[in-house]
């Protein structure tokens, strides 16, 4: 993968692009995606935005999100797309098989790939060009670095900026995590000025659910966690009948982690949701505990050293017990003060 820098010069040069991102696009995928759309338009690009699967309702209103196409429905027509591209464009993911079902047909495209993103050890060779920067907050604000290094800072419009503003917000947890820098404020300062509206993002993507959400969310705190103080962590297990009986939709459980660690002491919270193909890990922890490595060697995942995801193919039951028993060769570090 050689550096993005180097991609700057046929840029300006039109062509057919596609944009995608991970597998259920948060709002950093998608809106890094819709923002860097809302850019290459204005360069006169032909520009579609794939995503792997499906989304989340509270993502549906982001200026654009009504052309993105979700690959699972228009399968064909996504490979044909795929196949004709000039440049694919790969926003928020380290490797290809985040991408689901698109990953063959990713690898097999002929197009020049670029690499935009956050995570922890990428599939350099995957890409044509890029770049990854784990320091980041999230892929919006490198998509605006991106978009400011090549020289087009004056073509950030209203629109890149609310998909901007959704992608940095919901990574940073709404400006509160470490990473969010000086210069992801500067960059505010400066979305703010071309007019973007941010307490209309919070009610769009914070205050925008059914009552059946809240209900669910009460559910599973009063019946499905559980703290382990002698390892400062908190666990909770969703199994399907609840998904079933609150009705919970692609983007419900979105956020339901972060309540784990906000018990104070608590270093680690784990969310696993039974979900129909595997049961989905989420992992959130705080200070040194590192929650890639630890998704890497227990659970088939990773993400970053914070926030991690991964996967089981036991049933809710089993790798539930495997979580507690790998949480011993931890106990030391969990309960190391800092
Ligand atoms: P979440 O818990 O919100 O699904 O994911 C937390 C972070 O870890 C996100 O940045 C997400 O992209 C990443 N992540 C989630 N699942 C996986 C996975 O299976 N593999 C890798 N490499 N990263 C993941
Ligand atoms: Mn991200």
């Amino acid at each position: 993968m050689d550096a993005i820098q180097q991609y700057y010069p046929q840029l300006t040069t039109p062509g057919k692009v596609i944009i995608t991102m991970h597998q259920k696009p948060d709002g950093d995928a998608m809106g890094s995606a819709l923002g860097l759309y809302h850019f290459l338009i204005q360069l006169g690009h032909d520009v579609t935005v794939i995503s792997p699967t499906n989304w989340a309702d509270f993502l549906s209103w982001l200026p654009g999100a009504s052309s993105v196409i979700d690959y699972e429905k228009k399968r064909e027509h996504c490979i044909g797309l795929i196949n004709a591209a000039d440049t694919i464009y790969c926003l928020d993911f380290n490797i290809l098989h985040r991408t689901k079902h698109m990953e063959i047909p990713l690898t097999r495209a002929t197009a020049v790939k670029i690499l935009i993103d956050h995570h922890q050890q990428p599939q350099e060779d995957a890409f044509n060009f890029g770049i990854s920067n784990v320091y980041k907050s999230s892929t919006s604000e490198m998509v605006y670095d991106f978009i400011v290094e090549s020289g087009h800072s004056n073509l950030i419009n209203a629109d890149a900026a609310t998909c901007l503003y959704t992608g940095i917000m919901t990574d940073t947890g709404s400006f509160r995590f470490p990473s969010t820098t000086a210069s992801v404020h500067h960059m505010i300062a400066h979305l703010k000025e071309i007019g973007l509206d941010h307490s209309r993002v919070h009610d769009k993507i914070y205050d925008n659910f059914l009552e059946s959400r809240l209900r669910f969310i009460g559910h599973s705190l009063l019946n499905r966690m559980e703290v382990l103080y002698e390892y400062n962590t908190v666990l909770m297990a969703i199994p399907k009948e609840d998904l079933v009986r609150f009705e919970t939709k692609t983007g419900d459980t979105e956020g339901l982690v972060n309540y784990l660690l906000s018990i104070q002491g608590i270093k680690l919270g784990a969310l696993v949701i039974d979900r129909d193909e595997e049961r989905r890990w989420s992992f959130r922890s705080k200070d040194d505990f590192d929650v890639n490595t630890f998704a890497r060697n227990h659970f088939n995942g990773g993400g970053h050293k914070n926030a991690a995801g991964g996967k089981s193919l036991d049933s809710l039951q089993s790798t539930v017990e495997q979580f507690k028993k790998v949480l011993k060769q931890y106990q030391i570090q969990l309960l190391e003060k800092t």
